[in-house]
């Protein structure tokens, strides 16, 4: 097991797979993104490891070593490589590629179902503000005890007089 001690334990051969992974992502948690490849190329033998992924680039390969191989969208196009935390973008647009527009018709759906939801529970809020007004306002929940209740205040004022 590699320990923080002996970081450059990896050099020295006879280290697994799952040690290489392991060194890895040591090296990501502490690493600035930016500097991640840089980083890498400290340990010759993981290098040599991370040429067996896929990948341009060092931050590529690396990604792909820990979160295996996912570059390839569900139509079988190349999807664009963004960075070591993010990951991979889409291919391409929904003129280039159908995924895309999969996956904004889901979104879409998604936002439509929303938008119902959200549009009979906001018009029950806004019944219920209309009650609560009235009853505030005139003593009925429908307004129409206005009528009654005006004279009665009138009234009370003329007997006072
Ligand atoms: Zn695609």
């Amino acid at each position: 097991m590699l320990t923080k001690t002996n970081p450059d334990a990896i050099i020295m051969g006879t280290v697994t797979e799952i040690e290489m992974i392991d060194k890895l992502m040591e090296i990501a948690e502490v690493t600035d993104p930016k500097f991640l490849s840089r980083k890498i190329k400290h340990y010759p033998e993981l290098v040599k490891y991370l040429d067996s992924f896929h990948g341009s680039n060092l931050n590529e390969k690396a990604y792909n070593a820990i979160h295996g191989d996912s570059h390839i969208c569900k139509y079988g196009n190349q999807m664009k490589f963004r960075s070591f935390t993010y990951g991979y973008r889409m291919c391409g647009n929904s003129g280039t590629c159908k995924c895309k527009r999969d996956i904004m018709a889901g979104e879409y759906g998604a936002i439509s179902m929303a938008a119902k939801k959200r549009t009979s529970a906001e018009q029950a809020k806004i019944n219920q503000k209309r009650r609560e007004t009235c009853l505030e306002k005139y003593g009925a929940a429908n307004g129409k005890g206005t009528r009654v209740m005006i004279p009665n205040i009138k009234d009370i004022s003329a007997g006072r007089k």
